[in-house]
């Protein structure tokens, strides 16, 4: 996408109505109602990179999950496609998807329709600071690269911030807004990435139980989630609990369901906390129970077979394998690999096999940064904004929206949403306020 002002007035000082800084699923909805609902408003868009809605094309896996009808505001959001044209499908689940499924469909649409309805893209352009004077903002940004870099400035009377926070900075989105809003009189709630995957201790094994075996296989299955400073990690401890498909990855565990569960794994560095509190444990026979199983093979015609071949039958091949040397572990003495039949087991190996599978435990040692979350959780506190125009509390004409706030959701199309209706919503309150 070019930039449809003329680069000489980059340097204008130009005076808008409203001045949206960034370009992606916040600042876009926003520009393209305050299109619609204040076509005499003079508006501006300023994007760091040189494209807008650089991450709406990767979203979904390209596909974009561009909302959940369960989601805060599905109407409003759904209303707003509607009035732009594009048709979506909401899938049994709830998730919603552009029926094209196509992330650089929905980015075009957009981008095409801002520019249809007079709003001006200024790329290219990294904001820098916002500040007030007045009743008016003055907004600085520079442009060009390296060496040729040129600062600009613009005013206007409304800005709605909306650059995002630090998951996936090849994106754009590496923190700026928290600098500029601490400026404006805005407290910062500690930003940490979430929705990513966790790294483990069991894959840095040198023993015979090596989680690395497991790299590369995915299997549907119950993940909890325990905190506990005393160790234990009973029942009453639990604080997540997800069905899912879970991935073994070369490092630990990844999938929808460990990254929704990575929402609750915040813990104060600073005040000594570790990850060491959290265990992770996965049930990976939640619709049966392996010691009926197995109790039943052993009395049965069947209680020749070997004791990996039962346990194949439920399990993968190599997550069958760990769970046995797993079980293993638990009970000295006891050796299940050597191709023991079932009948050979004693109640003891039966209940430590039964464990393994469904009490599969992992310690948590890292969460994986911002280059592999898809959220950010923490950004500018929400009690400092009014959560139905989303304007900031304490600097009237200043908006405040997307994953910019400390606001996030799990993944099924929660924090798309949050930034479409952010941007809508604030861009309504700018515009009732121009008719007035
Ligand atoms: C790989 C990936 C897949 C995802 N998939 C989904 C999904 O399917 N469904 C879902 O609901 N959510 C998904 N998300 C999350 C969702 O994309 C974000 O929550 C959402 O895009 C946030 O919208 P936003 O407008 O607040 O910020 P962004 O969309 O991140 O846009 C912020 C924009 O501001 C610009 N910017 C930043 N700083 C400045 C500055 N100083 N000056 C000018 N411009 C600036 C950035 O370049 C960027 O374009 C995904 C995230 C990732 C990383």
């Amino acid at each position: 996408m070019k930039n449809n002002i003329d680069k000489k007035s980059r340097v204008s000082g130009d005076v808008y109505d409203a001045v949206i800084v960034g370009g992606g699923a916040s600042g876009l909805a926003a520009a393209i109602e305050l299109g619609i609902e204040a076509p005499e408003f003079r508006v501006a868009i300023l994007e760091k990179n040189d494209e807008l809605g650089c991450k709406i094309r990767a979203t979904g896996s390209g596909r974009c999950n561009i909302a959940n009808v369960d989601a805060e505001g599905y109407k409003d959001i759904m209303s707003f496609f509607g009035k732009i044209g594009l048709v979506t499908r909401a899938y049994d689940n709830g998730l919603v998807y552009p029926y094209s499924e196509s992330a650089a469909d929905v980015t075009a649409l957009l981008d095409r329709k801002a520019i249809e309805l007079g709003i001006e893209i200024i790329t290219g352009a990294e904001v820098r600071s916002v500040q007030k004077r007045e009743d008016i903002f003055e907004i600085e940004y520079i442009y060009g690269a390296g060496k040729t870099t040129h600062n600009g400035n613009v005013c206007s009377s409304n800005v709605i911030l909306a650059t995002g926070g630090k998951a996936g900075p090849t994106f754009g989105t590496t923190g700026d807004g928290y600098k500029i809003s601490r400026e404006l009189g805005h407290t910062i709630v500690t930003a940490v990435p979430v929705l990513t995957s966790v790294e483990c201790r069991e894959w840095q094994s040198t023993g015979t139980l090596d989680a690395r075996t497991l790299g590369g296989t995915r299997m549907r299955g119950r993940i909890s989630l325990y905190k506990d400073i005393t160790g234990l990690f009973e029942e009453d401890t639990k604080i997540f609990e997800e069905m899912g498909e879970i991935q073994f990855t070369k490092y630990g565990l990844s999938g929808i369901c460990v990254f929704n569960m990575t929402r609750f794994m915040r813990y104060n560095k600073s005040a000594g906390e570790t990850l060491e509190q959290f265990r992770i444990k996965i049930d990976l026979f939640s619709d049966g129970h392996i010691e009926d199983h197995l109790s039943e093979r052993r009395k049965s015609e069947l209680s020749g077979e070997k004791i990996s071949d039962v346990l194949c039958t439920v399990l993968k091949e190599n997550i069958a394998e760990y769970v046995i040397k797993y079980a293993e572990e638990q009970i000295a003495g006891s050796i299940f690999t050597s191709g023991r039949p079932v009948s050979t087991l004693t109640d003891e190996e039966i209940a430590s096999i039964s464990d393994a599978v469904h009490q599969l435990t992992f310690c948590p040692i890292g969460i994986r940064g911002w280059k592999d979350a898809q959220a950010t959780a923490g950004g500018v506190s929400v009690e400092e904004v009014d959560l139905s125009t989303f304007e900031s509390r304490l600097c009237t004409g200043l908006y405040i929206t997307g994953e910019l706030l400390d606001r996030d959701y799990p993944c099924g199309g929660y924090n798309l949403s949050n930034a479409w209706l952010t941007g809508i919503l604030s861009a309504r309150d700018i515009s009732k306020n121009a008719s007035l």
